[in-house]
């Protein structure tokens, strides 16, 4: 760990006053997008390997032209092209095929990648993240099981399963627990030695593009030679990100910082802004936008069996998470949805039985427990088709069902776990200027950053990137892919003549 004076000097250091001396590129997020990137920009390149076979046999003539130049430092348009899976990012699928060949068929070839570390080919850079390395993996509930297979959660040469077993734990019907994720990102960044670039506990507040004309042809040159790395700057690289922020110290106090960077990836997820209902009553002490709200009230005793019921609000698997956990202490759940049980949309519809019984069961009840019949489930009513109008002060909430019946329910606390927005309040127009729909909010799903599919760099904003959600990968097997892509165009960019 850095110390509180070390950090302030590490973080502050390329602001000078007599001289500038941007960094070649910031990260904003220290999750899994952000550490595969970093990872990459240490100067791990990765080849494919000579002796293997990729089933996909095109992919494997394309790997087999040329073997000595690196994944990054070849046509990734070219070598992507044809493949077909559970994303639409063409390089996503590139990285996640070349990682986990067969996984998609329930293979478990390894991957044709073998990985150099090249110090030469290292970019300068620093990775910024309020919560430890992992990301949202910190955030989430540790008891929690990862949707994907766990073996989907690994990052590049480290295997999440390998190190789960040096651990001796295992899966859970092939899945992860959050807790075991959340360590394992840990454990990646120091293994590989990622953890001199990381700043933890500092938090960004603006990104700028300002003119750079102040620097002085003495202060480039400064920086390529004391840089040892390939970094170019360009004549016409006169502009720079100006990144302000602050960290938080160990007696909790905020330090602002302030770097000037060539280049700035977004890769801030989508964990940090729960979406609010909007209704009257939301901001009062009882109604919590996340889960770990539930437990801490659980774990300090301040509800439990007897206690009125909790107000659980929204249909998707955050929401089945906190009932599953109400039900597991007994606590009484009354849960509000406006969807039908049966429709389509509903995740729960969407995801096989067999691999996720308990999310099956929460469906289940939803489907069987109504007000209107008793069902097997004690101590949880299902209200579909309902909405919230208001949470009153006296913990009276006050429900809507479609033919606008209303219903008055005293709960012990609320829960709206309907979903969560990225938060780029640091961005100038909260980032909308940068989206597909530049009228709209970023959303990962409906409306991600405008990037270009084999680079990662924003359409509208020359040096700006965005990776993860942010630019629509929605999986951690798939963010891995658009960290490929940032890494080779910034190297394309700083060595003007690639192998
Ligand atoms: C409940 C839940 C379950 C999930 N289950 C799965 C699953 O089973 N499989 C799967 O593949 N994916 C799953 N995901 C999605 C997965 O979490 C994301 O795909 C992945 O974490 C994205 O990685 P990221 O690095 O882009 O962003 P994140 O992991 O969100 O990390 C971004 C980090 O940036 C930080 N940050 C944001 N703004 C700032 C700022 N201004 N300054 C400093 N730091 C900032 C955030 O605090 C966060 O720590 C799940 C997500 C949730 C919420």
């Amino acid at each position: 760990m850095l110390s509180d004076r070390k950090m302030y000097s590490v973080l502050n250091k390329h602001q000078n006053r007599s001289g500038f001396k941007p960094l070649p590129v910031v990260i904003i997020g220290n999750g899994p997008s952000g550490i595969c990137l970093s990872y990459l920009l240490s100067g791990y390149v990765p080849y494919f390997k000579r002796d293997s076979l990729h089933p996909h046999s095109i992919l494997q003539r394309k790997l087999e032209e040329a073997p000595d130049i690196s994944i990054l430092d070849q046509d990734l348009e070219y070598l992507s092209e044809g493949l077909e899976g559970r994303s639409h990012s063409p390089v996503a699928l590139l990285f996640d095929t070349l990682l986990r060949p067969d996984t998609d068929f329930g293979g478990t070839a390894e991957s044709v990648l073998t990985w150099w570390h090249e110090t030469n080919r290292a970019i300068p850079h620093l990775v910024l993240g309020r919560n430890p390395p992992g990301g949202a993996w910190h955030s989430i509930e540790g008891s929690m099981i990862t949707l994907s297979r766990g073996e989907w959660m690994g990052l590049p040469d480290l295997q999440f399963k390998e190190w789960l077993r040096q651990k001796r734990r295992g899966l859970r019907n092939n899945r992860a627990t959050a807790e075991d994720i959340a360590q394992y990102y840990q454990h990646y960044v120091m293994k590989k030695g990622l953890q001199k670039n990381f700043r933890c506990g500092t938090v960004v507040t603006s990104v700028r593009k300002v003119n750079a004309q102040s620097i002085s042809n003495h202060a480039q040159k400064d920086l390529q030679e004391k840089s040892g790395s390939l970094w170019n700057f360009t004549e016409e690289s006169m502009e720079v990100f100006k990144v302000d922020g602050f960290f938080r110290t160990v007696k909790g106090d905020q330090e602002p910082f302030s770097i000037e960077a060539e280049n700035v990836v977004l890769a801030t997820g989508t964990y940090d802004s729960p979406t609010w209902l909007g209704v009257k009553g939301e901001n009062l002490s009882y109604v919590h936008h996340q889960l770990s709200a539930l437990e801490e009230a659980v774990k300090d005793n301040s509800i439990g069996i007897m206690s009125d019921p909790v107000l659980i609000v929204g249909a998707g698997l955050t929401a089945a998470d906190a009932i599953l956990f109400a039900h597991h202490c007994s606590i009484p759940v009354i849960h509000v949805f406006r969807r039908t049980v049966n429709d389509p949309a509903l995740i729960f519809n969407q995801l096989p039985k067999v691999m996720y019984p308990e999310y099956h069961k929460v469906h289940q009840m939803m489907k069987e427990q109504s007000a209107a019949c008793s069902g097997l489930y004690e101590c949880y009513v299902s209200l579909p088709e309902h909405h919230v109008l208001s949470f009153g002060k006296d913990k009276k909430c006050i429900l809507q069902d479609k033919n606008g019946y209303q219903k008055i329910y005293k709960v012990s606390m609320a829960l709206v776990l309907t979903g969560s927005n990225p938060n780029l309040s640091f961005l100038p127009n909260n980032g909308i200027d940068l989206a597909m729909d530049c009228n709209q909010p970023v959303n990962p799903k409906r409306n991600p950053i405008d990037v270009d599919p084999f680079t990662y760099e924003c359409t509208q904003e020359k040096g700006l990137y965005a990776l993860g959600p942010l630019a629509g990968d929605n999986f951690v097997r798939f963010v891995q892919g658009g960290a490929l892509a940032v890494a080779s165009s910034l190297l394309k960019k700083a060595n003007k003549n690639p192998p």
